[in-house]
């Protein structure tokens, strides 16, 4: 039988079962302990320092004693550290991306999604690179600068080549005054040789769901093609991390199976790599099944309701609070503003989740990959992100100043990062407002933008700021960052 070691680096025994059955044992046993939980919500909370603000996080144990507990006074709580871990680290910004379908080829047989090999009755399709340059064009007018590639797993259709010649032709459009600045990579598990491929093309985050951390359900749910390798999918991190790739991104399919299993192995998975790397993941995505061609969500019977959500959001944030944390639009327009409360702090916006789909007229449905919930322009998801509160973000800087792995986490573990996010947040977004906002957004935005500008605290950082808005307002310079 697997032993449970964070440091190993065998699948088994980093996310461990028999770990994870004792673990939910102990936070049922202590779901309703009072002087835990509080001790626990006290931990959670983030602490001024000389140098900034500090956090100690949750272990997996204790973090899950948190999302047994059904105390609404303690749920209540949970939600407000989560905000409070927020607002030290992040603040008020939301950084905007969208998905890039290049491809839905796919050997794989994953009984959630509708590319399964088996599934006679999607139309295939693969962009060609003038066709990828298309969506980039398209991409770019409506403002994008950070995206996510998606591909399906096919060794003849979309090798290895064929993204690496996707991600050249994505940072080669250069298209009025768009720049997509930073790549991030979602395809399936592959080799270090690869992945070095990969870092050497200048990718920011690679993000691969594990979809489910039970190994049982795991073999069931993939019964065919490479992904049905359980080990060698779960131990994807490890390999990218050996290729150089600093930033990972984690993921679970929640409805899949049972989201306490889940949540335990997705904070067991982010224990390994900073206990066998040094630094955790970069971000944490946490999509729900959701229906498309050919699959209807009901016959999956683990589905959560929007308070379970919200509170697995609360969770994650207050066990890992310097992992970034994204939801996409297969979440609708209320359950995004309700995440955004509890310490999300990406979110996509006018995504497409088809292949071919920005250059189309209407939303096609034919390729798509999930219904999409939240539908609106970019324009009015980042009208609504000012309406809440919220500066829109399109800030890159961070990886491309090399501030990745361990160099962004010791940043922003120091709370340092936030004099580096609130400008840039504001300089990216100026960049919005002056090429592609509707006027109503304009307005809205330029008096967002006076307004936060004189929260910089740093008097210095503050004066330069506003020079370069000045700049990208009036001078039509671009690309500044802290
Ligand atoms: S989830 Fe990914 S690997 Fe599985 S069928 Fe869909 S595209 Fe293929
Ligand atoms: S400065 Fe770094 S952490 Fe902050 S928004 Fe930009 S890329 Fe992200």
């Amino acid at each position: 039988m697997a032993v449970y070691d964070p440091k190993s680096l065998r699948a088994t025994e980093f996310i461990n079962d028999e770990e994870i059955l004792e673990t939910l044992d102990y936070a049922d046993r202590n779901k309703e302990n009072v002087r835990l939980i509080d001790e626990l919500l006290e931990k959670a909370r983030p602490r001024r320092t000389a140098g900034g603000c500090q956090c100690s996080g949750l272990t997996h144990r204790e973090a899950s004693v948190l999302l047994a507990c059904e105390m609404p006074d303690k749920v209540a709580r949970m939600y407000e550290v989560a905000e409070e871990i927020k607002l030290a680290f992040y603040g008020n910004r939301i950084v905007i991306f969208a998905p890039l379908y290049l491809s839905n080829y796919c050997v794989n047989g994953c009984l959630y999604c509708p590319y399964h090999t088996a599934n006679k009755t999607i139309p295939r399709k693969k962009l060609t690179q003038e066709e990828v340059r298309r969506e980039v064009v398209a991409l770019q007018d409506m403002g994008h600068k950070r995206l996510a590639i998606e591909s399906g797993e096919d060794p003849v259709n979309n090798p290895i080549e064929y993204i690496l010649d996707c991600i050249r032709t994505i940072y080669g459009v250069h298209h009025k005054n768009g720049d997509i600045r930073r790549v991030n990579v979602n395809i399936a598990a592959t080799t270090v040789e690869n992945f070095s491929k990969l870092k050497d093309a200048g990718i920011g985050t690679y993000i691969l769901f594990q979809e489910t951390y039970h190994k049982k359900g795991y073999l069931e749910l993939h019964p065919t093609g490479p992904k049905h390798d359980y080990d060698y999918h779960t131990e994807a991190m490890d390999r990218a991390m050996d290729g150089g790739i600093d930033d990972v991104g984690l993921g679970v399919l929640f409805g899949l199976d049972k989201y306490r299993y889940e949540f335990a192995g997705l904070l067991m998975h982010a224990e390994h790599l900073e206990a066998v790397h040094g630094v955790g993941p970069h971000t944490i995505s946490v999509p729900r099944v959701k229906r498309a061609d050919g699959i209807d969500p009901d016959v999956f019977d683990n589905s959560i309701s929007d308070d379970t959500f919200t509170k697995i959001a609360a969770c994650i944030r207050l066990a890992v609070p310097y992992t970034g944390m994204i939801v996409s639009t297969r979440e609708s327009e209320a359950v995004r503003a309700r995440l955004l409360q509890v310490g999300i702090s990406q979110v996509s916006g006018a995504s497409r989740t088809s292949v071919g789909g920005y250059t189309e007229e209407e939303r096609p449905h034919d390729t798509e990959q999930f219904d999409v919930s939240d539908q609106r322009t970019l324009d009015e998801v980042v009208r609504w992100l000012m309406d809440s509160g919220h500066i829109p973000s399109f800030c890159t800087a961070c990886y491309r100043a090399g501030r990745t792995g361990d160099r962004f986490m010791s940043l922003c573990k120091s709370g340092q990062i936030l004099n580096c996010c609130h400008p840039n947040a504001l300089m990216t977004l100026t960049e919005y407002l002056e090429d592609y906002a509707s006027p109503e957004t304009k307005r809205i935005g330029y008096e967002m933008v006076a307004r936060e500008l004189n929260r910089i605290p740093r008097e210095r950082v503050r004066a330069t700021a506003r020079e370069n808005i000045e700049a990208i307002r009036n001078s039509n310079r671009r690309d500044f960052r802290f």
